[in-house]
Order: C-alpha cells, then structure tokens, then sequence
C-alpha cells in the first residue's frame, strides 16, 4: 500500500468527563476515566507530531475539553506548532475571562453545542437546569473576544420542528456558521434511537427549509448540512473516508480512525504513550484496515462511487450487518439496505419513549 496523505486534522478528546448528558452523545458506553487521562507534556507531544505530520488543525474536545485546567497551555502549544485552533464545547465550565485568556493564547475558533432554542426543551436534554441560558451568555463572550463562531445544534424528531428558530437565533448570537447535525446512530445514540429517530417527512420539511435559508442567508451565515443517514439513498464519505482525514486521540492516548471505531471488535489500537503518530498513520492495523479500497467487497469494490464515499460507515456496516467490510447498508445497492427502511418504518412513527441519558456507568 502507498504512504498515505497526511491527516487534515486532529481530533483531541481531552477527556470524556462532560457536565451534560446528552442522550445522542458520541463517546463510547463505556467513558474513559480521569485517572487514565493524558497529561499536558504528553498532548504537547502528539500537538508537535501532527503539526510534523502535516496536520492543518486540531480540535480539542471531549467530552467537555474546558474542563481541562491545561486547555490555554494546549491551545497556546498546538498554536505555536502552527496549526488552526478550533474548541468544541458545550460552553457550561466557561466564562468571559476563561474565554479571553483562550484567545490570547492563540485559539481561533469555538464550535459551541446548542440543544435547542426552547430553554426548557434545551435543559431536558442536557439534562442540566440553566445550561440553554449559560450556552446564550458563552455565545456573547466569545464574540466579544473576536473569535469565529459556529453553532452546532443536533437535531432529532423532538426539536426538528424548531429548526427555523435555531437559524434564526445563530444569525442573532453572530454565529458565521451553523452546523446543522443530524444523529449518528451508534453510542447513546442506538439506546434511544426510538426518542430519536425523526420521520421522512420531517426531514423533508428540514431540507426544504435550510435550502431557502441559504439562498436568504448568503453572506450572512454558512450552513454545514449532512442529510441523515438512514433517508439517504447513498451513503456519505465518513471520517472523509478512513484513515484518509482525520486522527481520533482517546482521552487516554488511542489512536483511532473514528470516535465510534472501538465498537468494531476485531480492530486492535494502538496508543500513542508506545508509538509516534506518524507510525500509527501510516502503519498501525486500525487505520490500514479499511483504507483505500482494496478491503472492498462487492458490490463496492467495482462501484464508480469508490472514492467518493469510501463505502461508507465501517461502524454502522457492522451494526446493521455484523460485519464492518459490507457496504454502509444505507446504500441503495447494499443487499441488507430493506433492513434500513424497515427499522425506520417500525421506529420513527412509534411513541415516543424517555431517554436513556448519557452517563458513567448508566
Ligand atoms: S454530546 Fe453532550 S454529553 Fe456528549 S460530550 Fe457533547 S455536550 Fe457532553
Ligand atoms: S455500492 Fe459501496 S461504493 Fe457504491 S455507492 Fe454504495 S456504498 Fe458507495
């Protein structure tokens, strides 16, 4: 196999300890604890080694990446190394002065989580009392130290129908992009895919709708829109195709191809406390695995969509198949795709059940 690109970026989970608890959260079930965390010299090491990789930007998160008291020294380090700074935080450990000292040392953007634009809805979420009203006042300080802003909101079948208001309050908070996820089913999310799961008929209401508000919004606010997964007809090139893109660091120094790859059982990682990063990119099993194409069966292997979207998700093949090589079953031409259609016929409609919120040892 010939030496791959570089990474574009790294992912720095800094710790999997977070204040929220979303019931769509994309950590693993089983949260890694602070005793196995990375220490500060040991990320300033992997800052160094992805900037030498050829890594353009890192993101710290989590998790929640404020709550490491280290944060400005990390962000002045991966500054000085020379690549883009970007925090993806829920806002709830900040403030006006953590945020200013953020800046200073070198941090260019924040991508702040928003859970809804009803504050009670917000919280239920969250499942923390006044974490809707702190996101608004972190949004403001951010703006006020200058930097980028962009809102991510998660959208569901239970705040779908308040998409409009959340464009609406991104223009209002300064935000320059928003980022309009959908749910990724694997984690927590597959405990409550049923509270979760939005109709066909409202994504297609959604779709129509972020389509006028980014011919209306031109210039004003950029929209990051991928269209759910299980209403597509192919699948998207996830991770930008593994191991082509991105470098995942656990909070306790694995190396992954994706946040969910732990999930695919006979993958083993390496870490980076026993490998350089650029070993572990070019050599490590995890990410040779499923790079490229030549792991393809078919019908991927002979499909003129190869190297567009790589196949696929390897994690959500394995849910839905049992096998991580298949093709993402959310593709038209995968033999298991009627699997697809009739667990969204079966879930989207049903009641709604309560969540199963994200927590340790739930
Ligand atoms: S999704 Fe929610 S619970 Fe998970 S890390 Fe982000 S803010 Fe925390
Ligand atoms: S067959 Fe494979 S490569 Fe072709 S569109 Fe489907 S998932 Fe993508």
């Amino acid at each position: 196999m010939s030496t791959p690109e570089p990474p574009l970026a790294l992912l720095a989970e800094l710790t999997h300890r977070c204040p929220l608890q979303c019931p769509y959260c994309s950590n693993p079930l089983a949260l890694e604890g602070v005793e196995g965390e990375l220490g500060t010299e040991e990320w300033c090491r992997i800052l160094d080694e992805a900037a030498a990789l050829g890594a353009y930007q890192v993101h710290f998160s989590g998790g929640e990446p404020a709550l490491r008291k280290d944060l400005p020294k990390l962000v002045r380090h991966a500054s000085a190394a020379g690549l883009y700074t970007n925090l993806i935080t829920s806002g709830i450990p900040l403030n006006g002065e953590k945020i200013d000292a953020l800046a200073g040392a070198g941090l260019e953007h924040v991508q702040l989580s928003l859970q809804d634009t009803l504050p009670e809805e917000a919280d239920r979420v969250a499942k923390m009392p006044g974490a809707h009203a702190k996101k608004l006042e972190i949004a403001r300080c951010v703006r006020e130290a200058g930097l980028a802003l962009t809102i991510n909101c998660v959208f569901h079948r239970q705040n779908l129908e308040r998409l409009d208001a959340m464009i609406e309050l991104a223009v209002a908070l300064g935000a320059g992009r928003l980022e309009i996820a959908h749910v990724q089913y694997y984690g927590w999310a597959i405990e409550n895919r049923q509270a979760l799961l939005p109709s066909r008929d409202q994504i297609e209401k959604a779709n129509a709708l972020i389509a006028d508000a980014e011919a209306r919004l031109k210039g004003v606010l950029l929209f990051d829109h991928v269209p759910p997964d299980y209403y597509a007809r192919r699948p998207k090139a996830c991770m930008g195709g593994w191991g082509r893109q991105f470098l995942n660091i656990s909070p306790s120094g694995k190396a992954l191809p994706c946040h969910a790859a732990e999930t695919i059982p006979d993958l083993r990682f390496d870490n980076v406390r026993e490998r350089s990063l650029a070993d572990i990119w070019v050599e490590s099993d995890a990410f040779r695995r499923f790079r490229g194409t030549g792991w393809m069966p078919e019908p991927c292997g002979s499909c003129d969509r190869r190297e567009i979207d790589w196949g696929g998700c390897r994690c959500q093949a394995l849910m839905l198949t049992g096998d991580a090589a298949q093709a993402d079953p959310v593709c038209e031409l995968s033999p298991d795709h009627g699997r697809i259609l009739q667990m969204v016929k079966n879930e989207a409609g049903q009641e709604v059940p309560p969540f199963r919120y994200r927590r340790k040892a739930n």
